[in-house]
């Protein structure tokens, strides 16, 4: 009977297919034993080997694409299935105790989680997750076997969560879209589903008490829709979504070479946000003006051991390289709060910590580490225009001391023999209200500001932007946020300050109108939103918007700010 399920878009695009729903754990497994123990143990051992062929597959398809994001999660799990004591463990329940190799997974699971759940160490804890996704692949694996079904390609995989790596797998065995019951359209997941254009429906709290395998769904990741056994209405309406999205990507592609100005002929900055070296060579194509923001603490998070000066140097090099003379941001190292890394730099006992030592301030405790990121970066300035942006900054003294550390830096480079550049300009992230508060005290201090919208409005709203729970308020859309982004980039314009936005309010070219009649002309977004975005600003007049600024401030609440945006919408063409 058909349902329509609330949830949340992630990731544009619409599909049409059946249900591949995967379990979330082999924790809900009961006790089973078997006879035939020999024919059991194949069975688990032939598991593994498909598994590991599926990592080596996996591996090879990323090189040189998403590699470094990726590529260490899978290292890691390939270790992790040459365990001996995962592997002894499982082989021995089913041979002493007959077992089935499921009941098994489950058992050796539950062990080694509770050895660890006694440890109280973040890096610790964040293994019994690379656990749970090995086992979780070998249990798929079985049962792969057992319902003799080959591949997910054509289906929509519905799942309780997915995990970066397996969000990349999925879209290279042909799945045509994802639906989880948790997630938040914030997570790295979610982020790495726009730039694989891989549909993502997140917080469809229901999907797996009401959709079981083999039921047919429309999905679609732009307007949040899922629709389990869909009627002629929703087929109807799917078809014409679909050709909507084809009609749109077209036109789309015909903005590459076009400039990103108003009607009234300004032109509005347009960076890219890059994670991997697709989105390099992607946002190279699309004409971003360079890149705006390039997250380093993915070169640590899904690292076990600290890059060192020189693989970071490589990896800062590369980057400069691909974008050919285009500036590129390189922002300090930003681990703590969500960001958790493997490799136990952030603490990972704080009872608070989103508002610990992440960012900046980590850097600041660990100096030696820091000094080499710097010496990395500024080594890359030789290769091509570099800036550097420092995150999570709170205050001046923070901006002072890395100033102060990069002239060390420098001074040391080139006394070494090193090329560098001239200048390296030095950006300060506004992303926690005391600094966007503060701001005239950065002048002189920062030669470029970035807003981290995703922060900001977590710290002003005091809203965990992970939080599925407040997933509602967490929004932009609030008179607070509005006055103080204007005061930031009112000032900064004033300065002669460059101001981009870098969190993903950039990337929601229904928020184009909004940011261009607050005073943002430089924006950062994935560069697969960079010709949505284009194609808004070119809709738009400044003057206009400019003008109406005024009333937009006064909006009291979200609705009268969803009213101005309503009736300042670009109009389509
Ligand atoms: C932000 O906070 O808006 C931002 C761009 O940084 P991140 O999402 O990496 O915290
Ligand atoms: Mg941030």
């Amino acid at each position: 009977m058909r349902l329509s399920l609330p949830a949340n878009g992630a990731s544009r695009g619409s599909a049409l297919g059946r249900a591949r729903v995967r379990l979330p754990h082999v924790l809900e497994v009961t006790e089973q034993r078997i006879e035939d123990v020999d024919a059991e143990l194949d069975r688990l051992h032939d598991a593994i080997r498909v598994v590991r062929g599926e990592m080596r597959a996996l591996r090879q398809r990323l090189q040189g694409v998403l590699a470094q994001e990726v590529g260490e999660f899978l290292e890691l799990h390939a270790l992790l299935l040459d365990d001996p004591e995962l592997l002894q463990g499982l082989d021995a329940l089913i041979r002493k105790e007959r077992y089935s190799a499921d009941y098994a997974l489950r058992l050796q699971r539950d062990r080694i989680a509770a050895i660890f759940t006694g440890m109280d160490d973040a890096y610790l804890r964040t293994r019994i997750d690379d656990i749970d996704q090995v086992i979780s692949r070998i249990h798929a694996a079985l049962h792969r076997r057992e319902t003799d079904v080959s591949g997910v390609a054509g289906e929509i995989v519905v799942a309780d969560n997915i995990a970066p790596t397996d969000m990349l797998q999925l879209q290279s065995q042909g799945v045509m879209a994802v639906v989880t019951a948790g997630g938040s359209t914030l997570s790295h997941s979610a982020i790495l589903a726009r730039s694989l254009h891989l549909p993502l429906v997140v917080g469809v709290a229901q999907a797996l008490s009401k959709i079981n395998d083999g039921d047919v769904l429309v999905v679609d990741g732009g307007i949040g829709l899922v629709v389990r056994d869909p009627d002629a209405d929703d087929l109807r309406a799917h078809r014409a979504r679909t050709r909507e999205y084809a009609r749109e990507r077209k036109q789309l592609n015909r903005l590459r070479r076009e400039p990103s100005r108003t009607r009234d002929g300004v032109d509005i900055k347009l960076w890219a946000n890059a994670e991997s070296r697709e989105d390099v060579a992607e946002s190279h194509a699309l004409g971003a003006a360079g890149i705006g923001l390039y997250r380093t603490e993915f070169l640590f998070l899904n690292s076990r051991v600290l890059p060192d000066e020189d693989t970071q140097f490589r990896a800062y090099r590369d980057l400069v390289l691909g974008m050919t003379g285009r500036t590129v941001t390189i922002r300090t190292l930003d681990v703590g709060a969500d960001k958790a890394d493997r490799t136990g730099l952030a603490l990972g006992n704080e009872p608070n910590p989103a508002l610990g030592v992440r960012g900046v301030r980590l850097s600041m405790r660990n100096p030696g580490l820091f000094e080499a990121q710097l010496r990395a970066i500024v080594r890359a300035s030789g290769y091509g225009p570099v800036r550097l942006l420092v995150p999570m900054v709170c205050c001046r003294e923070e901006m002072v001391a890395v100033r102060s550390l990069l002239r060390k830096v420098v001074a040391d480079l080139r006394r070494e023999g090193h090329e560098v550049a001239d200048a390296i300009p030095v950006g300060a992230m506004i992303e926690v209200p005391a600094a966007a508060i503060a701001v005239p005290g950065f002048v002189g201090l920062t030669d470029f500001l970035s807003i981290g919208t995703n922060d900001l409005v977590q710290y002003l709203l005091a809203i965990d932007r992970n939080n599925e729970a407040l997933a509602d308020l967490y929004t932009p859309l609030h008179p607070a946020v509005l006055r103080l982004l204007q005061s930031v980039i009112t000032l900064a314009n004033k300065r002669g300050i460059p101001v981009a936005v870098c969190g993903e309010m950039a990337s929601e070219p229904d928020f184009v109108p909004l940011l261009l009649a607050l005073g943002l002309v430089e924006f950062s977004m994935h560069p697969g939103t960079l010709l949505e975005v284009r194609r808004a600003i070119r809709a738009c007049d400044l003057t206009t918007l400019r003008a109406r600024a005024p009333a937009l401030l006064r909006a009291g609440d979200r609705a009268a700010i969803q009213a101005w945006l309503d009736d300042n919408r670009p109009a389509a063409g």
